[in-house]
């Protein structure tokens, strides 16, 4: 790669808008919260992996060895703040990190809420945080409502902060219809919306999704007919134009792509469809945002002026409010008018 390409994605103000927190704590942040050092091995062996082999079950098996080193008040305090503070390094300028509130002994749900609010407010890098809540399809449908219930608590508490519901977990099990209509509350509450969405094979549930019409759609693997999806949810993706958090290495590492060569999202080139460039799991997937960046230009062709562009378009389907995307749009535009030279070769 060439290093003032590499250069140029660095130092690109980004926008993050698909981090899981958990999935995002790097191998410098584990032994921070006391995470010993055959767990942190098994987190690196992910990436080893053969490409035939890979699959989402083995991803899922890997978050418990981030979720157990962040079982107490502290280290998800400690987690968080670090993280925040490695997206910045990043110069990522936006990042809305999404996470699943937990019950472990000696914390709540509501603790695990309040340790993520209190890094994000005590976090000194020059960076704006927004918090969504996740609710996971593999809990039963009573642990999603409390979860709910407690997520618009501590909404109307940090209206600012938690800006938003997301449905993850592994998309083998439960499902969108058994959910949907705690989307709705969640949406009626004033929150934004944003869901996997064709991880796995299944049309049905991808129409289902897009019918809901959330805010942003996260992966959509499988939605175009050349991807095993149907022609029918493509034209309605077309029709309602919802933004696809794209995340180009967690679908290599997963396996739901098999080279960055056949990924989807040229599909969305094709079609103008808006897209963002993601991380999703950036400690397990070993990437970074600049990395995804790097990528991207690699594989799919882009210009600086493109991935410029991307950047500024995300801002656009961002859960920030109308003040922030326009400070967000005059950093973007500031940097891109200091910067001439990557846009004049
Ligand atoms: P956490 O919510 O604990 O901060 O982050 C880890 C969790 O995010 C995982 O347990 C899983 O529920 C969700 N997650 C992370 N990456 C993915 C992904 O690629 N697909 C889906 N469906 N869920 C994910």
């Amino acid at each position: 790669m060439d290093s003032s390409f590499e250069d140029f994605c660095l130092s690109l103000p980004k926008i993050e808008l698909h981090a899981h927190l958990n999935g995002s704590l790097s191998d410098k942040i584990l032994p921070l919260l006391g995470c010993p050092y055959s767990d942190i091995c098994n987190y690196q062996k992910l990436r080893n992996i053969p490409i035939g082999q890979r699959n989402l079950e083995n991803v899922f098996k890997t978050f418990a060895i981030a979720h157990k080193a962040t079982s107490s008040s502290q280290t998800v305090y400690l987690a968080t703040l670090n993280l925040i503070k490695e997206f910045a390094a990043d110069n990522v300028i936006y990042l809305e990190l999404r996470t699943t509130p937990r019950n472990e002994e000696g914390m709540s749900a509501e603790n695990y809420i309040e340790s993520v609010i209190k890094a994000i407010q005590d976090s000194t890098n020059r960076i704006l945080v927004k918090l969504i809540l996740s609710l996971n399809r593999q809990h039963s449908l009573e642990e999603c409502t409390n979860n709910l219930n407690l997520i618009l608590k501590k909404q109307s508490e940090y209206p600012d902060i938690i800006k938003g519901i997301d449905l993850s977990g592994n998309p083998i099990h439960g499902s969108f219809h058994d959910l949907k209509h705690l989307f709705e509350r969640g949406r009626n509450n004033n929150l934004f919306t944003t869901i996997h969405c064709g991880e796995v094979v299944n049309s049905k549930e991808i129409h289902e999704i897009l019918e809901f019409r959330p805010e942003r759609i996260g992966h959509a693997c499988y939605l175009h007919p050349n991807y095993n999806g149907c022609i029918q949810n493509w034209n309605l993706l077309k029709e309602l134009r919802l933004p696809t958090e794209i995340c180009l290495t967690s679908n290599i590492v997963t396996g739901t792509v098999d080279i960055y060569e056949n990924h989807h999202v040229q599909e969305w080139i094709k079609d103008n469809l808006p897209f963002s460039l993601n991380t999703d799991d950036k400690g397990i997937f070993n990437t970074s945002l600049s990395q995804e960046f790097q990528i991207a230009k690699k594989f799919f062709k882009f210009s600086a002026p493109d991935l410029w562009k991307i950047s500024m378009n995300s801002i656009e389907d961002s859960f920030a409010n109308a003040e922030e995307k326009i400070y967000l749009k005059m950093k973007l535009e500031d940097w891109k008018f200091k910067n001439y030279k990557f846009f004049s070769q």
